[in-house]
This record gives structure tokens, sequence and C-alpha cells, in this order.
């Protein structure tokens, strides 16, 4: 998150705190459909979705949804930051769900 937040400081050149929030609003970052959810994953109804573990969060699922094709407004850079501190996302499930990135692999 704090990368996140350096990435929006650097695009606003000497923002405020407030003007940073407003850019990651207006860019629909700041937009979670939830992290820790106990419930059956929706690809495979026999198993634990991983949010069942609080290793997953869902952003902005109403922009970003769990469907073919794939969808999805949130940018590539966001992404990066999320794969550079271990995280993986839905954008290349079988079905996509790009809302989706999660704190472990081969899920
Ligand atoms: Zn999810």
């Amino acid at each position: 998150m704090t990368e996140i937040w350096e990435y929006a400081v650097v695009q606003l050149n000497s923002p405020t705190d407030d003007d940073v929030r407003c850019w990651l609003h207006q860019n629909r970052l700041d937009q979670t459909g939830g992290g820790f959810n106990f419930r059956k994953s929706t690809g495979n109804t026999s198993a634990l979705s991983l949010h069942s573990y609080g290793i997953a969060i869902d952003w902005d699922p109403v922009h970003n949804p769990h469907k073919k094709p794939l969808t999805k407004p949130l940018p590539d850079w966001w992404y990066n930051i999320w794969t550079k501190h271990g995280w993986s996302d839905g954008r290349h499930f079988k079905t996509p769900d790009p809302m989706h990135v999660q704190f472990a692999t081969g899920a």
C-alpha cells in the first residue's frame, strides 16, 4: 500500500495527502470488495476460497468482474506492485478474475 501511495505522489508532483486520496479514488484504487470471507471457492465449490484464509483481496469488483473476456480498468503498474511483493492476481485464471489478488500461488 505504501508503494501504491508513493506511485500516486510521483504522478501528482508534490500533492497533499488529500490530493493523493482523491487521485486514488478517481482511479478506483480505493474500492475494495473485501478480504477475509469464509466461503467456498467460486471456481471450485469443493474447496475453500483463499479469502477464507485472509490471504486474498478483491478490488473494485463492480468494474473488474470475474468473467471472460478479461475486463479490467485497474492499471498494470498497480498489479506489478502487488506481484513485486509476492502476490499473484486473477487476471490469468482460466476465468479471469482481475479484481482478485492473493498472497499465494498455484491456486
Ligand atoms: Zn477474490
